[in-house]
């Protein structure tokens, strides 16, 4: 198998035990990366390397299997339904947080959506869902409509998300010309449509990618974008300004910048806590007021919590933007930091 650092010799069933995914990415995208000036950085994101099977973590740092409601659907916060549609996507992201499901028949992905929507029916706190895998895109819209049958008809409903990376693997699958129906029917059914890009380098967004983005707006599609953190690829905050400056100009609003985490196979992408902040920081001193409306989130067992500062106090502040209970959203927290420290856990309580 072809590594970045060369051409090594493992077999199959190493490959397996270490978890490690296979490689798969788009003629587009290869082409894109090379003609980007970024070839140096962004190969890191689909080219397997040696350092994956040294890379320690566990494959489900968010305790997504402990929030499975039904077989594909998470239900971790009140407002918001997680549903795993595909555990398929156009290329496979070496950092990618889901590997446990990416590439493989992993059997937790929905399968009867029937019965997901009654889940949803009987829970009106929940007033949107997130389509995802995998990426939702690489059904066929046929499929998507198939399972938007389920959902449109559940009245509190307000919005449909789509969580995905085709507009950057393969833009030109929003070309398909059965998509602006699809769109029409979320609308009428009075819901919002959201796509969540995932740019994670200004040298991703091509110009196949703006064009179709355009095209989708015009249909009334809102655009956010989320990033993750990556050693070696964006861990620059000239570059990730640059992104999400190009994101604004396009009319995708930046939206959550990821701390990376300790996945196995993939924690060797992660920046230390400190470093992140250096580098949030950075971005946030390069972008005018309404290009920085991103926020810096560790996406953590407990929730989802913001990272502000690290303080003269070498302490690290935080505050829970999204939490089982509702009363720590919001709350400012801190605790002692610890040099290498990239996650929660390795910070001590105190
Ligand atoms: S597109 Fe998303 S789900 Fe798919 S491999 Fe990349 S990070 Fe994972």
């Amino acid at each position: 198998m072809k590594f970045i650092e060369g051409t090594h010799i493992v077999t199959e069933r190493e490959l397996q035990a270490k978890g490690i995914t296979r490689y798969h990415v788009t003629k587009f995208y290869r082409e894109q990366i090379v003609n980007s000036g970024y070839y140096d950085q962004l190969r890191h994101i689909v080219e397997p390397s040696l350092r994956e099977f040294g890379s320690l973590g566990n494959l489900d740092t968010s305790g997504e299997q402990d929030n499975t409601v039904l077989p594909g659907l998470q239900h971790k916060y009140a407002q918001t339904g997680l549903l795993l549609v595909t555990d398929r996507c156009a290329s496979y992201c070496r950092f990618c947080f889901r590997k446990r499901i990416v590439g493989k028949d992993s059997g937790e992905i929905s399968a009867d959506f029937a019965q997901v929507a009654q889940y949803i029916s009987r829970h009106p706190e929940m007033t949107n869902v997130l389509l995802s895998g995998g990426d939702p895109f690489v059904l066929t819209t046929d499929q998507l409509d198939g399972i938007l049958d389920h959902l449109l008809p559940i009245p509190h409903l307000e919005s449909v998300r789509f969580g995905t990376k085709m507009a950057a693997y393969q833009p030109k699958r929003f070309e398909d010309p059965a998509l602006p129906a699809l769109f029409q029917r979320i609308h009428e059914a009075g819901k919002a449509v959201v796509i969540v890009t995932h740019f994670d380098h200004i040298g991703e967004i091509s110009a196949d990618a703006v064009r179709n983005i355009r095209s989708l707006q015009a249909q009334g599609v809102q655009f956010l974008n989320q990033s993750v953190l990556l050693a070696k690829v964006n861990d620059d905050p000239q570059i990730l300004a640059a992104t999400f400056a190009k994101c604004h100009q396009i009319g995708i609003r930046p939206y959550y910048l990821f701390q990376g985490r300790p996945v196995k196979g993939a924690s060797h992408f992660q920046v230390t806590l400190r470093r992140g902040l250096n580098i949030a920081h950075g971005i946030n001193q390069r972008l005018s007021g309404i290009q920085k409306t991103f926020k810096y989130i560790m996406s953590h067992y407990t929730g989802k919590i913001e990272l502000l500062d690290l303080g003269s106090d070498d302490r690290v502040y935080m505050r829970y933007h999204q939490n089982k209970n509702p009363e720590k959203i919001g709350k400012i927290f801190s605790r002692p930091n610890v040099e290498g420290a990239c996650w929660l856990d390795d910070l001590p309580e105190g």
